[in-house]
């Protein structure tokens, strides 16, 4: 049996005993201490032992027990006893510190139920162990600040803030909640929030409130995405409010004409374009509704704020009293959100951070089942692989190992009976390659110990890990 089965010099394995589940390992630690912990005197004796059980990885799809045998002993000089110190094991738990960090990571992407089973301890253990995972992370981890924030709702078993960096298309903090007090305290403790330049956000006041008072420098922006729809929404108000009127058959028409209203008339084809005729002919409120939407859409073809403002007061004035009520959202969102409203036609915030964030919002539900907010919460700003630029865990390679030399025969190429690629391939395998590069010299970022700046979860590759169950 190898004494370094367990991979963990620091202790000897004394004796193995396995059986289909599990690994009872016998060891102790490979240095007995030479020295009293309280005096420094080196004139130790024996006095006695206990075996302490740990936990440690599981190996070979089986949870190993470690059973230490741990000496104590008593200094002849200042008369005190102790136990030996037992180095690698976690210090709050009886399990190895290896297997610590690994509970922690695995919680991330894993249920605490099916980690627990496969360690071997119980998931109120894996719950706090993970806790202890990610304390660690909050302190050793820090977010690049923003210069352009995005501060929006996800729906994460109830609304929650999200706070993302927009120019690098990542999420650097979630949020229980959407409260003012919750988003100043989150505003008031983040380092460099005087160099935050714009806001993002969607129109929702507390949002607003807390920036304004903790960052009165940001300029605030609403997202294009966050107003026009408020034109499709008016636009379904009015189609609703029609139904009432109709037979049941046009009605079932009308729902099932509804994308046609809901599209832009420039996508619309010669068959939809008839239907969407037939529909404001009849019923002009329908297409009143239909061409204020079209042009609450136009608005952001403006070039300049100025001009975005002018073309809505001339948008406003042309809505017809019989559907005024529909679209008096837009109206007074626009009144109470003028500045930032306009502001987006200087500082436009991109589709296709838009977009990512939309995407995020759809797959969202998939998440959420059986975890708390916190372990939600690190899960989306933890995960591995999620940071912009490193991989989780690198493909499996296999080793280069070494080959006897080669004999002469085989420098004159590969020989005749070698007939396809794959057998070429093989071949090609057996021989030695030159031995690699040295590794140069100038160290990378985060070996020279410089930290590499964290942007925080890169969006799109939360959206592929929810989609593909990884996380
Ligand atoms: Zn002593």
């Amino acid at each position: 049996m190898p004494a370094n089965i367990l991979n963990l010099p620091c202790y000897k394995v004394l004796g193995i005993q396995e059986n289909e589940h599990d690994y009872h390992i016998d060891v102790e630690a490979a240095e007995p201490p030479t020295s009293c912990p309280h005096c420094q005197s080196s004139n130790l004796v024996g006095f006695g032992r206990r075996e302490q059980m740990v936990k440690d990885l599981p190996m070979h799809a089986r949870r190993v027990g470690l059973y230490i045998d741990t000496r104590r002993f008593r200094c002849r000089s200042c008369g005190k006893t102790f136990y030996e110190a037992l180095p690698e094991i976690d210090e709050k738990r009886l399990m190895t510190k290896r297997l610590a960090q690994r509970i922690g990571k695995q919680a991330i992407k894993r249920t605490f139920a099916g980690i627990a089973k496969e360690v071997g301890c119980t998931e109120f253990t894996v719950r706090a162990v993970f806790s202890d995972y990610v304390n660690e992370l909050e302190k050793t981890t820090r977010f690049e600040t923003p210069k352009w924030m995005g501060i929006d709702e996800i729906h994460l078993i109830k609304p929650r803030g999200v706070i993302t960096n927009i120019q690098n298309n990542t999420i650097v903090e979630l949020l229980p909640n959407r409260n003012k007090d919750t988003v100043v305290r989150f505003l008031h403790h983040l380092e460099g929030k005087e160099r935050i330049q714009y806001v993002a956000m969607d129109m929702w006041m507390p949002y607003r409130d807390a920036v304004r008072a903790v960052i009165p420098q940001a300029e605030i922006v609403v997202a294009k995405f966050h107003v026009v729809r408020m034109a499709n929404d008016a636009m379904e108000r009015v189609r609703k409010s029609l139904r009432e009127s109709l037979t049941p058959k046009q009605r079932r028409g009308l729902m099932h004409d509804r994308f046609v209203l809901l599209k832009h008339e420039c996508d619309l084809n010669d068959k939809e374009r008839l239907n969407l005729d037939g529909w404001t002919k009849n019923y002009p409120e329908l297409g009143e509704a239909y061409r204020l939407k079209e042009q609450f859409f136009g608005i952001y073809d403006a070039e300049s704020p100025d001009d975005a403002q002018a073309k809505f007061i001339q948008w406003q004035k042309s809505i017809p009293p019989e559907i005024a009520d529909a679209f008096a959202d837009i109206e007074r969102a626009w009144g109470n959100w003028t500045m930032p409203i306009i502001n987006y036609f200087n500082h436009p915030v991109t589709n296709a951070y838009t977009e990512s964030l939309n995407g995020l919002i759809r797959v969202m539900d998939r998440l959420g089942r059986g975890y708390s907010f916190d372990a939600l919460r690190a899960k989306i700003l933890f995960a591995e692989g999620a940071r912009k630029h490193k991989p989780s865990r690198p493909k499996f390679e296999r080793q280069e190992r070494r080959q006897p030399e080669p004999g002469p025969v085989m420098m004159h190429g590969l020989p005749g009976n070698f007939k396809n690629f794959e057998m070429a391939d093989s071949f090609a395998r057996m021989v030695p390659k030159p031995a690699p590069e040295p590794k140069p010299c100038i160290p990378t970022s985060t070996e020279s110990g410089i930290p590499e700046k964290n942007y925080g979860a890169d969006i799109s590759t939360l959206i592929r890990m929810i989609e593909n169950g990884e996380l």
